[in-house]
């Protein structure tokens, strides 16, 4: 057995069947102590010594197979088959074009992709967990890669255990061990050794890194960190995938499959065509239907998809909320309800008694927050709690029942670590004169039952050093009444609901007498109370949740609130809100309505009372069947499985436990329900801005192939080659197209209904619009060519002609398109996407370039052009646009605001 396990110079951490050995053991070879833990010097040397707590990552796909992943895309094959049999045609230019197509977009890709993960990665970097850590003699929340072997680690239900611990103390400790043992049933713990060869899974005093604490609370030392934990040792922690695959882009991939599919069948009629009717060649034929398929490919789609939802992401890491799963980023615009918890989300968890309910007296109680400014009266001025031996007891019963710790910082501010209803408790009983250390020297706890909301009490076992033992009890008045025998009491009853409808949280406060010899507090065997007295407590509305409320009634999304509070409670702070609610729907309630009931209960009611989780996943289920999409939130290990129902799980970054947090598939670093409305808003943009590009890119395609089909039937010469337009889709899609990832909300995008999930990818008046642009756009391209023609001009003049007229035109749609219906004949629509006017420049860079750079002209057969056409082809766009500004006005007229 080591003496001392941590020598000072191996950076190993030693392997020791720790349990086997007694949790003293575990100290003594760590040097360090149960109570007080590691001196900070101590645990930074440590640190040094045995590295952070981490565990390397699992290796992502490699490079070479992500560049190959570029071009397994139905889209991109047919253009390989494209170029290899123009190639085997003797085309080398026309072959080298797409070939060069094709690989500069999969370069495209392949950089963009990398980018997205990054920024998903950075994004997932922000949640980093955390644990509760003793270090000289107090707690602290740290990152869990700073925790280093000797330190005392505190675990609660829904902790992710970051290191392997020896349990010191356990209080209920189930953990799920199923991510090291596969085994699906949670684990009982307990202190005692376990022999030496118990199996991983039968190591009862034992924690390890990566299980999850379903239940209780413990104390444990840290034995092992990083590659030293069991986990560590058995390779990489399976880390969840980064997938940049979404609903969306699945269909957006069939949808690439059915344009594919249809290209090709168009395909051949046009080749059977060119080579019957018109009297073409075989190989003039097949080059027509190249022209064709390559113009119709939008192969820049995929890229442009995938850039609009990393950007859209980043953009609500930027305002708090954090995307764990990429769908929610496009599913988040279409929610309809959303379910919020009060306390700290709606409100903002700051907590303070504003009055003391005694049994034959009341008191105000003056100050705000967790400063001990302010004192406490009655209805006859100013009391003194040194002459209110009753609210003496109340206070002390309030600090013996209360894990709270208030901080008083260097700038006089004060905050809690812990519960903030119980931290308001010790600022009462500062106020009330109590010294916390001498009322826990006086009493010390022996032992207790934390507050779990199923529960809604608390309860520690006390004794006085003079041989008395005794419990305190602490919890929701209807519980605590009940088990003081006062359950029916109509004047206690009144004077509840008269605090609660002033929306203060009322806590019961009560004591009991038991045998000296009692040293564990039994919920099976608890004795009976004695009221002592209650507290109401007010913890007021964020402003800012206020206006979000608002903001959300008006985008059509219902805002409900289920809260742990009492009824009339959550009614008052409903109201201050701005909840539409008619009365509370409580859990009680719930549990007697069957699912029918409830569904039509679940509509008429904003306000939901002394709901638990279980009522959550009922609330969720009803309305899920009333066809809703509902965003819900939650923060305790209990919330987990109605987050992971949830069309979108909504956890608490800073409250939230690791188990909510796993479950959810958004994060809200700063608890903020403001924060959930400004991500729906961001979702809504993302989901515009697809909408946007598909608008903006299928129209290209739809012209560009429309122009070859309609010379084809007239049998005139092609108006562009296929090398052109490849050219035009590349150089549109790169740029212009990516300025629509930055497009800013549309004006009044939460004054719209949200979007139906099952809406279609392409809706009729997106389709129409496709239609209609691609018609206009062949129109006027091949106008263009046949000037140039009749007016003498070369073939070269006037397919570089048309080109320009294309991408000219297509320059110009971007601003049509900015919109889906709203005018763009002002300044705003052209100056307010400053990315556009950046990609507008370049691109009238590139044309001039493709005009009248030789090399240029040499690869794409273009050829100067004069002012006279540079005339009709400004002329030609201006038209287009207008054209589309008309179309625009048709559906606005309709009451049409998107597409
Ligand atoms: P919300 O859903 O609004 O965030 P909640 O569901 O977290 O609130 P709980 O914390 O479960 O609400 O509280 C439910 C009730 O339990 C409270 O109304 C209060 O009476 C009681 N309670 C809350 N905190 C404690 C505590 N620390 N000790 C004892 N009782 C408590």
């Amino acid at each position: 057995m080591p003496s001392t396990a941590a020598p000072a110079s191996s950076t190993e951490m030693p392997a020791v069947a720790w349990h086997a050995r007694t949790a003293d053991q575990a100290l003594e070879a760590w040097q360090t102590d149960a109570t007080a833990g590691l001196e900070f010097d101590e645990s930074r040397r440590r640190l040094e010594q045995y590295g952070p707590n981490t565990i390397p990552e699992a290796r992502r796909r490699g490079p070479f197979v992500r560049a190959i992943a570029q071009f397994n895309n139905p889209l991109i094959l047919v253009l390989l088959v494209a170029g290899t049999v123009t190639g085997v045609l003797q085309h080398h230019l026309d072959s080298a074009v797409i070939f060069g197509v094709v690989v500069i977009n999969a370069i495209i890709g392949y950089v963009q992709e990398g980018k997205a993960e990054n920024a998903l990665d950075a994004v997932r970097a922000m949640l980093a967990s955390h644990a509760t850590v003793v270090r000289e003699g107090s707690r602290h929340r740290v990152e869990s890669g700073e925790l280093v072997p000797g330190d005392i680690v505190l675990l609660e239900a829904g902790d992710r255990v970051a290191v392997d611990l020896r349990l010191l103390r356990e209080h209920g400790l189930r953990v799920d061990e199923s991510a090291l043992t596969g085994e699906s049933m949670p684990v009982e713990k307990d202190i005692g050794p376990a022999p030496v060869d118990a199996s991983i899974g039968d190591r009862t005093c034992m924690a390890y890194s990566g299980t999850l604490v379903v239940h209780g609370q413990a104390r444990g030392v840290v034995i092992a960190t990083g590659a030293g934990t069991e986990v560590g040792q058995i390779g990489a922690m399976v880390s969840e995938t980064t997938s940049l695959a979404t609903p969306l882009t699945t269909r957006i991939d069939q949808f690439a499959r059915q344009i594919t599919g249809f290209i090709l069948i168009v395909g051949a009629l046009a080749f059977a065509f060119a080579w019957g009717v018109g009297g073409h060649s075989v190989l003039e034929a097949f080059l027509v239907v190249v022209g064709l398929g390559v113009a119709a490919i939008p192969e820049g789609l995929p890229a442009i998809i995938t850039i609009v939802l990393a950007i859209g992401t980043r953009a609500m890491a930027g305002e708090r909320a954090i995307v764990r799963r990429l769908p929610a980023v496009e599913t988040l615009g279409s929610v309809t309800v959303i379910c919020s918890d009060k306390t700290g989300t709606l409100t903002r968890n700051e907590m303070t008694v504003v009055r003391v309910l005694l049994p034959e007296s009341e008191l105000t109680c003056s100050g705000v927050g967790y400063a001990p400014d302010g004192g406490l009266a009655d209805a006859h001025g100013a009391v003194d709690p040194s002459e209110c031996p009753v609210l003496l007891r109340l206070a002390t019963a309030g600090l013996l029942c209360n894990d709270a710790v208030l901080h008083h910082g260097d700038d006089d501010s004060w905050s809690v670590v812990g519960d903030p209803t119980e931290g308001a408790l010790v600022t009462l009983a500062m106020k009330a004169g109590l010294e916390r250390h001498e009322v826990a020297a006086d009493f010390p706890r022996v032992d207790h039952v934390p507050f779990e909301s199923e529960n809604r009490f608390m309860a520690t076992l006390h004794h006085d050093h003079r041989g008395h033992s005794f419990m305190v009890l602490k919890g929701a008045p209807e519980r605590v009444l009940a088990m003081c025998g006062l359950a029916g009491n109509d004047e206690w009853h009144d004077r509840i609901v008269r605090a609660a409808a002033e929306g203060e949280r009322v806590l019961a406060l009560a004591t009991a007498e038991v045998g000296p010899e009692t040293d564990s507090l039994d919920l099976e065997h608890l004795p009976r109370f004695d009221l002592i007295g209650m507290v109401g407590l007010l913890d007021p509305p964020r402003p800012e949740a206020v206006a979000a409320v608002a903001e959300c009634q008006a985008a059509g999304i219902t805002v409900k609130m289920i809260t742990g509070d009492h009824g009339a409670t959550a009614e008052a702070i409903g109201r201050e809100l701005g909840l539409q609610s008619e009365g509370v729907l409580t859990g009680d309630a719930i549990e007697a309505m069957d699912d029918e009931s409830l569904r039509a209960a679940v509509d008429e009611n904003d306000v939901i009372g002394r709901a638990s989780p279980e009522h959550k996943m009922r609330l969720m289920a009803a309305l899920q069947a009333r066809g809703h999409y509902v965003a819900m939130t939650g923060d305790g290990v209990n919330d987990a499985p109605a987050l992971k129902a949830a069309d979108i799980g909504v956890a608490m970054g800073h409250r939230g436990t690791d188990a909510a947090r796993e479950a959810s598939d958004l994060v809200l670093t700063d608890d903020n329900f403001a924060t959930i409305a400004s991500a729906v808003k961001q979702g809504r943009v993302v989901f515009d801005n697809i909408k946007k590009s598909l608008l903006f890119i299928l129209p290209t395609n739809g012209g560009e192939a429309g122009l070859i089909l309609v010379a084809l039937l007239l049998a005139r010469t092609m108006p562009v080659t296929v090398g052109q337009i490849l050219w035009v889709n590349m150089v549109t899609a790169v740029t212009l197209a990516l300025a629509l990832a930055f497009e800013p909300p549309e004006p009044g995008v939460m004054r719209q209904s949200p979007r139906a999930p099952t809406e279609p990818l392409i809706t009729r008046p997106l389709g129409i619009r496709i239609a209609y642009v691609s018609f206009v756009m062949a129109l006027i391209t091949l106008a263009a060519f046949e000037w140039e023609l009749s007016r003498g001009g070369s073939i070269e003049v006037a397919r570089t002609t048309a080109v320009n007229v294309l991408v000219f035109a297509e320059i110009l749609y971007l601003f049509n398109v900015r919109h889906f219906t709203a005018s763009a004949l002002n300044r705003r629509a052209f100056t307010g996407n400053r990315v556009a006017l950046v990609v507008t420049g370049v691109l009238i860079a590139l044309q001039v370039a493709f005009t009248y750079a030789p090399p240029l002209q040499k690869v794409f057969a273009s050829e100067a052009l004069g002012w006279a056409s540079w005339a009709v082809i400004i002329g030609l766009a201006i038209a287009k646009f207008l054209a589309v500004e008309a179309e625009k006005a048709l559906w606005r007229r309709r009451g049409v605001r998107r597409m």
